[in-house]
């Protein structure tokens, strides 16, 4: 019974636009928290990290996640699985109020959902700034893990020894809903030097209209398997089927995403939508390279790390991120992805506990 299992669990939210993200600590290595609500196989999969275990030394520290329009499991499960006792804090930090039960929070949601957090449960969410939490996730996550940070190119991933003397500094590109590009240069020494609204969430509610997807998997699903050259417009389109090499663009480069579309006497029906989801994660992903890319070159930071549930471990996207990163850096930056991609948010409200 994980109710039994979990009392002295620190927890930590991020709640964001699309999804919310928790981070605890169980003292107990051998609960199974996800049996009170449903999580998908693949979350749970996702729940314990050992490596974090070894990190805290104290317990096994999980990962879940929810999507935000179901606040309703995430309060279930913190209810169900008692997470929110006053064992929570670290010694030195017990509220004050005797019946007080506070909790660190991050993301949008902290401001939007603190009532009902009150009202339902009892629960203080305890704000925390959101670059601040990205930024202190990512360190820590760097400094704490060695696989960590991974190359990902052309098929092949390749984890990279982070030299903490030497980590300082990066652009940090968190890909949530919207998109965050920070330029970080020591523990909380940090700015947000840019963003776009062009996004994971741009991925998702696009991809939704245009393919009539039920869920964020089966679009990356669809993506997988489409040809984007069925609706993009290509150099070599443009170009009778040559390259316009004179300033380095090979027949296969995209003119103009979604470009073919306006040239065919089609209808959004015929054509499919797995070409479709193809077009748009590229463009989406390639857009976030390029910018990612300008932003590194603006402060001449060499090291771009990318985070965010955007990316989902998914080899299309990090392959389009790279191959753009590369492209427009002629080889010069590199993109660099993180395991605990889109828990960056969490780790950092979890790890403000410390404060
Ligand atoms: P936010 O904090 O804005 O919610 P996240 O880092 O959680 O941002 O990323 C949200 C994005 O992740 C979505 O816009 C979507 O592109 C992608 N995503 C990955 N998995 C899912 C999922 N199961 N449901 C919805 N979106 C998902």
């Amino acid at each position: 019974n994980p109710t039994k299992t979990n009392q002295s669990a620190h927890l930590a939210l991020d709640i964001g636009g699309t999804l919310i993200k928790m981070v605890y600590l169980s003292s107990d290595d051998n609960c199974s928290p996800d049996s009170q609500v449903k999580v998908s196989q693949e979350e749970s999969n996702e729940i314990s990290d050992g490596l974090m275990k070894c990190h805290t030394g104290k317990g096994t520290l999980h990962f879940l996640k929810f999507e935000t329009s179901k606040i309703d499991d995430c309060l279930e499960f913190i209810s169900s699985n008692q997470l929110c006792s006053h064992g929570d804090l670290p010694d030195k930090k017990q509220p004050s109020a005797h019946d007080r039960k506070l909790i660190k929070a991050t993301g949008g949601g902290a401001f939007k959902f603190a009532d009902l957090f009150m009202e339902r449960l009892g629960i203080t969410l305890d704000k925390v700034d959101e670059m601040d939490c990205l930024v202190a996730g990512a360190n820590s996550l760097l400094k704490a893990n060695n696989q960590e940070a991974f190359t990902y190119m052309n098929g092949h991933k390749e984890y990279l020894q982070i030299d903490h003397n030497d980590m300082y500094p990066y652009l940090l590109v968190n890909i949530g809903s919207g998109v965050s590009m920070i330029k970080v240069e020591g523990d909380e020494k940090f700015e947000r030097v840019s963003g776009t609204s062009v996004g994971g969430g741009t991925f998702w509610g696009l991809g939704k209209l245009l393919t009539n997807c039920k869920s964020f998997d089966e679009l990356l699903k669809l993506s997988h398997v489409g040809n984007n050259r069925v609706i993009d417009m290509l150099v070599g389109d443009i170009y009778g089927g040559l390259d316009y090499s004179k300033i380095g663009l090979s027949s296969t480069t995209i003119a103009s995403s979604f470009g073919k579309a306006i040239s065919e006497n089609k209808e959004l029906e015929d054509y499919k939508p797995e070409d479709m989801a193809r077009s748009l994660l590229r463009m989406i992903s390639n857009n976030i390279g390029q910018i990612s890319y300008l932003n590194a070159l603006r402060f001449g930071l060499k090291r771009i790390f990318f985070g965010g549930f955007f990316i989902r471990g998914h080899e299309f996207t990090m392959d389009t991120i790279s191959v753009a990163v590369d492209f427009w850096s002629k080889g010069e930056a590199k993109a660099m992805f993180l395991r605990h991609e889109g828990f960056l948010g969490a780790l950092g409200a979890y790890t403000s506990y410390q404060k």
